[in-house]
């Protein structure tokens, strides 16, 4: 029985995972979850499945938090100290990584650090900290599971391959809500814009990033972490009906892909019973009733995220964690109504133009990049 600790419950990943639990209750104990300020939801989770230990962003969240349930309680816990109790409780085997932002960073390597499995669907942390987790992972033996769908795909693409045959990963991106909008009416894009994304319902920072493409970057930086690949061998595809989750290529000229209805219950179940599969509540493939499958290169001049993306890992070091910092500050603002949509990539590249990048040899270094760069962000912004 895996024994999971749900990093970020109250989350569209965090929610997820407990549908393809709730449908698998023979395979799976709820150990701890984690929330930021979703107080009713994590109430009724906490009902539905009894944990022993939650944790929730603020003390004053945690009064709130008890007063409101009746009954048998878990520990409530809160802030960083919370989290990381939560990641790491005695009783957990398999901790489900679904904080949003570099926030899901500390409890994750702490996750680690104790020898948990990890199922990850929070990229910042490879993102930020790519060869400290996976110099981690390798040091601890323990096993990191990509819940990206694009990730999983690709796990999935190259199992039972040799490492030496791949000759690239191609990522699949839908295009996100702005695919064939001109650069003047991306100029006046508002959130509503931006947050009705054509094919996945997700949280609103990581929808975003999908309408800039600075989520596929983020990925293209995921991937060079997970499959220890060079990004040079990472290429993107356009695939707006994403149906194919993501492609390897070998050297012999065969593609291996991996399909499915776009629905993350189907890489959350993967990363969760692997090799195992079980039925995860994803609706069956039908191609008959698709009208066809297109693929194209992405737009970098209309969507210069992804361009920004590959320069970060290009440069490596600090810049990634800088840049991810930058993005997270000014998706922040966009979501306030404080800046235009386009400012967002543009105050990210001026944010990386004025950084140096440099060694992050220690998690705390990562956090003062990450700091560096989302004070950086605020001052180009000119927001609080
Ligand atoms: P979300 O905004 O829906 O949920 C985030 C969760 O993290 C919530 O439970 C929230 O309370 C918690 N949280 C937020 N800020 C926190 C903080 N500072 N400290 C502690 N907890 C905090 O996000 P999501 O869409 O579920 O995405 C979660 C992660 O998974 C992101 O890294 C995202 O890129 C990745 N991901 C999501 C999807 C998806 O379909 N939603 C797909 C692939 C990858
Ligand atoms: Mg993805």
């Amino acid at each position: 029985m895996k024994k999971l600790t749900i990093l970020g419950s109250t989350g569209s990943i965090g929610v997820s995972t407990l549908d393809v639990v709730a449908a698998q209750p023979d395979l799976f104990k709820v150990i701890a979850l984690t929330a930021g300020n979703n107080l009713e939801l994590l109430k009724s989770q906490i009902e539905a499945y009894q944990p022993e230990l939650v944790s929730v962003l603020t003390a004053n969240n945690a009064r709130t938090l008890s007063r409101m349930l009746t009954g048998k309680k878990p520990e409530i816990m809160h802030g960083v100290e919370g989290m990381i109790a939560a990641a790491t409780a005695t009783g957990t085997n398999m901790v489900v990584a679904a904080i949003v932002g570099a926030a899901g960073l500390i409890p994750t390597y702490a996750a680690i650090k104790a020898g948990k499995d990890v199922a990850l669907a929070n990229k910042e942390t490879l993102v930020t900290a790519g060869h400290l987790v996976m110099n981690l992972v390798k040091e601890k033996g323990v096993k990191l599971y990509p819940v990206d769908s694009e990730h999983c795909a690709v796990f999935q693409s190259m199992c039972g391959h040799r490492d030496q045959d791949i000759a690239r990963v191609i990522l699949t991106a839908s295009g996100g809500p702005f695919l064939k909008w001109g650069k003047e009416q991306l100029a006046q894009a508002t959130v509503a814009d931006a947050l009705n994304h054509p094919n996945w319902s997700m949280g609103r920072k990581i929808t975003v990033d999908s309408a800039t493409m600075m989520n596929k970057g983020l990925e293209v930086i995921e991937a060079r972490w997970l499959f220890d690949i060079p990004v040079e061998r990472i290429a993107v595809n356009i695939h707006p009906q994403s149906i194919i989750h993501s492609m390897v290529e070998y050297i012999d000229g065969s593609v291996m892909a991996q399909l499915g209805v776009p629905d993350m219950k189907g890489p959350i179940a993967y990363a969760l019973t692997y090799p195992a599969r079980v039925p995860s509540g994803v609706k069956p493939l039908d191609l008959t009733t698709l009208s066809g499958l297109t693929f194209f290169n992405p737009d970098t001049d209309r969507f210069p995220a992804l361009k920004l993306a590959y320069r970060a890992a290009g440069e490596g070091e600090s810049m990634p964690a800088v840049m991810n910092a930058a993005n997270e500050i000014a998706v922040d603002a966009f979501l306030n109504g404080r800046i235009g949509f386009m400012a967002i990539p543009e105050s990210i590249e001026k944010v990386m133009d004025l950084h140096q990048a440099h060694q992050l040899k220690s998690i705390e270094e990562v956090l003062e990049a990450d700091r560096w760069g989302r004070a950086k962000a605020k001052e180009v912004l000119g927001v609080q």
